[in-house]
């Protein structure tokens, strides 16, 4: 192993320092992560995770579900179950996917622990050191990490109010290409973005999905959120219009609880293969207990009326931050979404948010800064501002603090 992976890896503290495989080298705390654990202190206003509001699900609807799965087949939730799944459950999640356009077989979806589980499949799947993911600059951070752990090279592509901009994505391919570096796939989240909180365009879906046909590269379409919007619906999903060049993830983390840790993968029939392969090789097969538990859920209760519960919560809290900006930084810019959890905010130019943080905390605020969803640096000048966890009042405590410091760092 080179020195550099090694270096990369760990601390000189660690007696297993040159042992660490290249790839850990990825594997590294936010620099943030310290000022994180203080600012889990009750007295700090936390715009900064990204925790559903699970308090807004009715314990007794988990708890029946629960107590029925175990009265009815017990033995069944308790034992190792299929590589691929819960069939049943395979078949209800189709029914959550046509809520957004997608029609499917149930032999497509792989039930991951997590969405994030099937980010790390995916990637498993299909990075070796040094080929490209494309991904929206900002993109999610933890997926970042993944790419960086399978020692991929992540190339952002700008986006704007309207998502992803295809004639950027154009240019980096053929930049690329010409370069000769071998592009993966496209990470995209269209819909409600983490953590630029933006939607793509129906006609930038398809015009981003035919460039990648195109370029033969595969889309990594991750969509969360979708369900989760305020006034209007998203546009359909990327997936609805294309089967074999799209593997769609999903996931129960934000339409029900992220405790579960039960996501899906649903993808193109020969992709699903290997990633049935890649599951059973990283865990037997994801939680039967979980999974029949959400299947009860599905069959019994009212979900869709659930998600619209959780709609109205995050609707309320995401007005709430955006008259509070309005009232107490209109001087700076940002997104206001129509969906998901995140509000994207820019600073004026001098400032710069990752330094401004300790200063944040210390009024008992914090945010999460720019630079965490970038792979290359970028973000200084912009924030991430989380609306799903904390009530109204407290969001615009938070909000007036944070004009404290940023009047504070700008001498007004
Ligand atoms: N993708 C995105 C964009 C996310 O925001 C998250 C969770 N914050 C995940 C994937 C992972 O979610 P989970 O593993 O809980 O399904």
């Amino acid at each position: 192993m080179t020195k550099q992976g090694s270096s990369q890896a760990g601390n000189n503290l660690d007696p297993w320092y040159h042992h660490y495989a290249e790839r850990a080298g990825g594997l590294r705390a936010s620099e943030v992560r310290a000022l994180f654990a203080v600012a889990s202190r009750p007295e700090v206003v936390s715009l900064a995770g990204g925790m559903p509001y699970v308090a807004a699900l009715p314990q007794d609807l988990v708890i029946n579900a629960m107590e029925s799965v175990m009265r009815k087949q017990g033995a069944t939730a308790m034992q190792y179950g299929s590589g691929q799944g819960v069939p049943v459950l395979r078949e209800q999640i189709l029914e959550v996917m046509a809520l957004e356009g997608i029609k499917a077989h149930a032999d497509d979806v792989v039930v991951t622990t997590g969405s994030q589980h099937a980010l790390e499949l995916v990637s498993k799947l299909f990075l070796n050191p040094g080929d490209v993911v494309l991904s929206e600059g900002p993109s999610y951070v933890t997926a970042l990490v993944i790419f960086r752990s399978y020692q991929a090279d992540v190339e952002h592509v700008p986006m704007d109010d309207y998502g992803l901009i295809p004639e950027a994505l154009r240019e980096h391919i053929a930049r690329l290409k010409a370069a000769g570096r071998n592009i993966k796939f496209l990470y995209t989240i269209p819909s409600f973005h983490n953590p630029a909180g933006v939607t793509l365009t129906w006609e930038r879906r398809l015009e981003i999905l035919e460039i990648c046909r195109d370029n033969n590269i595969l889309v990594l379409e991750d969509n969360p959120y979708g369900l989760l919007y305020f006034d209007r619906p998203a546009p359909d999903a990327m997936r609805s219009v294309e089967r074999d060049g799209v593997v769609y993830l999903g996931t129960f983390s934000k339409t029900l609880a992220p405790g579960f840790r039960v996501g899906w993968a649903l993808a193109p029939h020969a992709i699903r293969e290997k990633l049935v392969l890649a599951n059973e090789a990283a865990v037997l097969s994801p939680s039967s207990f979980t999974q029949l538990i959400i299947s009860e859920y599905l069959s019994t209760a009212d979900w869709k009326g659930q998600i619209n519960t959780f709609r109205g919560v995050y609707h309320e809290r995401k007005n709430a931050m955006i008259a509070a900006l309005d009232e107490y930084l209109p001087e700076l810019t940002w997104t206001n979404p129509n969906g998901g959890f995140y509000v994207w905010v820019t600073l004026p130019e001098q400032l710069d948010s990752k330094a401004m943080l300790p200063r944040a905390v210390k009024e008992l605020v914090a945010y999460t800064p720019g630079t965490a969803f970038f792979s290359d640096g970028e973000g200084r000048q912009n924030m991430r501002l989380s609306f799903c966890y904390p009530t109204p009042e407290n969001i615009r405590v938070g909000i007036r603090r944070l004009a404290t410091v940023i009047r504070g760092e700008l001498d007004l």
